[in-house]
C-alpha cells in the first residue's frame, strides 16, 4: 500500500510540475473570482483531490470578517472544507477520507497592534514575502483530500461544489487517471467529471 501512495504522490507532483511549466500554468496560478480549481489524481483505488478557490467564492467576501454573520460563514466554511465529504458525490463508502493539507486565508489586519515594531524587520517582512496573496490583496482556500478506497472509484465523478457554494460558477479541472490525463471545465449545468 505504501508504494501505491508513493506513486500517487509522484503523479500528483507531476500534475503540479506540468501545471507550472505548460499551458496549464495559467489555470494553476490564476485567481479568478467565480472560478475554482481541482487537481485530481486517480490511481488504482486511491483518489487525491486538491481544491483551490478564491475566498470570495465561498464566503462572499475576501477580507477579514466584520459581522457575526461573516465570522460564522468563515467558521462554517473552514469546518466544511476541513472535513471533506462535501465535494464529490458517489465516492464509495468503503473509501477512507483524509484531509492532507488545509489552508484558509490569513488576514493580517491586526499586524500593527499584535507585532512590536522591533520585530517588523524580521518576522513581519518574512511573512509578507511568503504570502503571495498580500501583494494582490486576494486570498484563497486550498485543501487536499485523499480517498483511500477498497475498490476503484468510478471514472465519472459528480462535483458538488456548485451546490454548496453559489459563488462558484466554473471549475477548471486537471486530472490524471492511471495512464491518462486531461483538462476539463465544469459548471453548474455540467458538474460531472469524466476520466475518459
Ligand atoms: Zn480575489
Amino acid at each position: 500500500m505504501s508504494s501505491s501512495i508513493n506513486n500517487l504522490i509522484c503523479a500528483f507532483l507531476l500534475i503540479l510540475t506540468a501545471g507550472s511549466s505548460s499551458t496549464l500554468a495559467q489555470s494553476a496560478d490564476s485567481h479568478v473570482h467565480g472560478n475554482a480549481e481541482l487537481n485530481i489524481v486517480l490511481m488504482g483505488q486511491q483518489l487525491q483531490v486538491e481544491f483551490v478557490s478564491p475566498a470570495i467564492n465561498l464566503l462572499g467576501f475576501e477580507r477579514p470578517p466584520i459581522t457575526d454573520e461573516e465570522s460564522a460563514a468563515m467558521d462554517d466554511t473552514i469546518n466544511q472544507l476541513r472535513h471533506g465529504g462535501w465535494l464529490i458525490e458517489g465516492i464509495p463508502t468503503a473509501c477512507q477520507l483524509s484531509t492532507e493539507e488545509f489552508e484558509a486565508p490569513v488576514y493580517e489586519e491586526h499586524e500593527s497592534s499584535e507585532h512590536d515594531h522591533e520585530h517588523e524587520s524580521s518576522e513581519h517582512d518574512h511573512q509578507h514575502e511568503s504570502s503571495e496573496h498580500d501583494a494582490e490583496a486576494h486570498s484563497n482556500f486550498r485543501v487536499r483530500y485523499l480517498y483511500d478506497c477498497d475498490t476503484a472509484p468510478r471514472r465519472q465523478l459528480k462535483i458538488l461544489a456548485f451546490d454548496h457554494y453559489s459563488g462558484i460558477e466554473t471549475l477548471t479541472v486537471q486530472w490524471i487517471a492511471d495512464q491518462k490525463q486531461g483538462y476539463a471545465r465544469l459548471n453548474r449545468d455540467d458538474p460531472v467529471l469524466d476520466f475518459e
